[in-house]
């Protein structure tokens, strides 16, 4: 019998909290999970990952996005779109989602309590309902799964309709006619683009000259020149000198002198660690300038072993997919279950309008450590699939090692980007090599025959290793053909 109430408290219910609960559920584990009623399932099911999917699906749908190339640019399956039409299916979404977590609770025996927790010792914490009453509980281990809340600096007067952070956007009561959005990092990107494609006037500032510089340069090259087409108004290196709200739109003045008159504000540069309703101090862990906490990157342990941290409140990657893994990994280790070690290469996605995706390195990385490599490109349009579908953008990009043969990154924009990767993914992690897309077919017409082509393009350009050189042994000798063919002549 434990001296303690359970096994392992997970204070946060987002895809880290929830991956490490059902994990903790299936080892038949005490667990509980603690987290305010109203955000079950966390940023990722409230205001990040599904909401801001589903707005793009809808937007694509409604907008007849994919439909244009065919139909011209004026092309609309919904004249008006109203912000009415895109939160309808959002709230759907959201609510099927809060249900299937509540039922994968529920079958693994997870205990959930609504409120805020805040640690008052090592092995005791305090959870503060809605109401205002408060419960003291004990864990042998916890982990914390806060996640992160909006980057709010004091020069931005947000007022939650026109001067909104990522949390509030989506709660829009109107669509405006014309947006800024202040970051061009991932989320400023997606929601800028997503809403160009609703054909509102868009404009995406970014304080440094390059953006988005995880990945290939190439990409963002093509990237660039599809979201200028497509109507964005980009502008690097434009630092933001003042914010004025001026009732019926907002007014940026740029330290370059340029202004933006918009009628709506969506700041979107950077995001906090969740940490400061915690009461850290009682345990002992420290945080850095932006509320994160670090740990050991293969065991998910603070500095107080006893204390795991998982998702975007350790920082970098930042992902709903990389949380849930890193949420897993976590609970076996604080239940002593040997599980096995991650893989090195996870896709990061960008639902943008077009899809960008990656995994591995970058031509800049390669170049970097000196690795030398051959490249092999594929254009969506050189695909029957792509043709079929009207796509006149899209490429898949290939590095392989010249030394190995080994595919060594994949980069990946347009349609289906997001799904596409999981190849390569499989690809790099179980160490394949150009030698693979030559050697296999491809279903046909596919998006994913872009692969084979690419392949190809680098393998046309590779040495032939001696094992594929056709031997003297393996040709017919000339001779014998000779009397065939003169018979058949
Ligand atoms: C607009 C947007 C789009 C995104 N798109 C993608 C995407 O396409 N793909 C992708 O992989 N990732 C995406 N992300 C990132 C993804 O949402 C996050 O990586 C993920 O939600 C992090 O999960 P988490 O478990 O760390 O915490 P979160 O999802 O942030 O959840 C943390 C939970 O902890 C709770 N909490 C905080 N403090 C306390 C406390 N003291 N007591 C009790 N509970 C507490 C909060 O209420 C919250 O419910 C997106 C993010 C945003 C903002």
């Amino acid at each position: 019998m434990s001296k303690y109430d359970y096994d392992l408290i997970i204070i946060g219910s987002g895809p880290s909290g929830r991956a490490a609960a059902i994990q903790a559920g299936k080892l038949k584990r005490k667990v509980l999970v603690v987290d305010r009623r109203d955000r079950l399932g966390g940023v990722s099911v409230h205001t990040g990952t599904i909401p801001s999917k589903t707005l793009r699906e809808t937007v694509l749908n409604l907008s007849g996005w994919r439909e244009r190339s065919f139909y011209g640019r004026s092309y609309r399956v919904k004249d008006q779109i109203r912000a009415e039409d895109l939160k309808a299916r959002l709230h759907m979404t959201l609510d099927y989602e809060v249900d299937v977590l509540e039922h994968q609770f529920n079958r693994n025996h997870v205990e959930t309590m609504d409120g805020v927790a805040r640690f008052v010792g090592p092995h005791e914490i305090e959870v503060t309902a809605d109401a205002g009453d408060t419960t003291r509980l004990t864990a042998a281990k916890f982990l914390i799964a806060t996640g992160t809340k909006t980057y709010r600096p004091d020069y931005v007067p947000f007022n939650g309709k026109t001067i909104v952070d990522g949390d509030e956007f989506l709660e829009m009561a109107e669509i405006p006619r014309s947006l800024c959005v202040i970051g061009a990092g991932v989320i400023g990107v997606e929601y800028a683009t997503m809403f160009s494609a609703l054909d509102v006037r868009v404009t995406l500032i970014e304080p440094r000259e390059t953006f988005l510089d995880f990945i290939d340069k190439t990409l963002i090259q093509e990237f660039t020149h599809q979201i200028r087409e497509n109507g964005v108004d980009l502008r690097l290196g434009s630092a933001v000198e003042k914010i004025e709200d001026a009732g019926k739109h907002v007014e940026i003045t740029m330290a370059n002198g340029r202004h933006v008159r918009a009628e709506m504000l969506l700041f979107a540069a950077g995001r906090m660690g969740n940490t400061s309703s915690l009461n850290l101090e009682a345990v002992g862990i420290e945080t850095d300038h932006r509320n994160r906490i670090s740990v050991d990157r293969k065991t998910y342990q603070t500095s107080v072993p006893h204390i795991y941290a998982t998702g975007d409140v350790i920082g970098h990657p930042s992902l709903a997919s990389t949380s849930m893994q890193q949420g897993r990994v976590a609970a076996c280790h604080a239940l002593e279950t040997p599980t096995l070690p991650e893989s090195p290469w996870f896709p990061y996605g960008i639902y943008s309008v077009p899809e960008i995706s990656t995994c591995g390195m970058s031509e800049e990385e390669l170049q970097e450590r000196g690795i030398p490599y051959e490249v092999g490109v594929a254009r969506f349009r050189e695909t029957s699939r792509g043709h079929i579908m009207g796509l006149e953008h899209g490429m898949l990009k290939m590095l392989f090692s010249l030394k190995t043969r080994r595919v060594l990154g994949v980069q990946i924009v347009g349609e289906g980007a997001t799904e596409l990767i999981h190849i390569a993914q499989a690809v790099l992690n179980l160490k394949g090599t150009v030698d693979y897309f030559v050697q296999n077919t491809f279903n046909y017409p596919t998006l994913a025959e872009a692969y084979k082509i690419a392949g190809l393009d680098a393998f046309n350009r590779m040495p032939i290793p001696d094992e594929f050189k056709v031997r003297k042994s393996d040709t017919p000798e000339p001779a014998k053909l000779a009397p065939k063919k003169a018979k058949q002549a």
